[in-house]
């Protein structure tokens, strides 16, 4: 990355940050995926419980990694060998001390967009672990609500149709056509636009293209 676009991404997450704290959030800056590791690490206190989303961007800056290997319990639906245990892991996740997720899109004055389809992931931002902890790439910040609404149904969420193989039209096109595919990925919308709760949404912003 060249130093004006460096420049231009650490003040354009200054803004971000200022519209967390904002609504009661809290913003970091990491200007290498590394940064960002060693940041989530400080906020993690070891002994925590961790579950996790479908979030590629924590595996990419290696917190889930870190997380496994380290002096915390994790919480892995993935590794539920019955419906019954995943649905277990997923109900103790809830419980978790914290939550990491990626963010399908934000704004620059710090409100998250996710979109979901079996909508763990939103309600678990929404409502359960006592802390979300958003691992988010410069690339997800966008000028407005609208503007990230679109990057969600036409970015991300035609890459991750693709990515679990899903019937969907966007995974055909690369583009939403507002279905109401069996397959589709868009039942439920989040916005998160103010936490209640002080110290329970942290959000490192990074500088790096992380995720879709
Ligand atoms: S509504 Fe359907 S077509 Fe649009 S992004 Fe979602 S899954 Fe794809």
């Amino acid at each position: 990355m060249n130093e004006a676009m460096v420049k231009r991404n650490e003040l354009l997450a200054q803004k971000v940050i200022k519209g967390l704290e904002s609504r009661n959030m809290t913003g970091y800056y990491a200007a290498t995926k590394e940064e960002a590791l060693k940041k989530a690490l400080e906020i993690i206190p070891e002994g925590s419980s961790v579950t996790m989303g479908g979030t590629m961007s924590a595996h990419e800056i290696g917190l889930v990694e870190a997380i496994k290997n380290g002096s915390y319990t994790f919480i892995d639906r993935e590794t539920a060998k019955t419906p019954e245990e995943k649905r277990e892991a997923m109900l103790k996740g809830y419980d978790a001390d914290f939550f990491l997720s990626s963010a399908n899109a934000m704004t620059d004055d710090g409100v998250i967009v996710n979109i979901d389809g079996n909508s763990n992931r939103v309600s678990m931002i929404a409502q359960g672990p006592k802390h979300v902890l958003f691992i988010v790439g410069m690339n997800k910040i966008c000028g407005d609500i609208d503007g990230a609404m679109k990057r969600a149904r036409n970015v991300a969420a035609p890459i991750n149709a693709q990515r679990f193989g899903l019937s969907t039209p966007c995974s055909k096109t690369g583009a939403c056509m507002n279905c109401k595919s069996p397959d589709t990925i868009c039942c439920q919308f989040l916005i998160t636009r103010f936490s209640r709760h002080k110290d329970r949404i942290h959000v490192i912003l990074v500088n790096d293209d992380l995720g879709f």
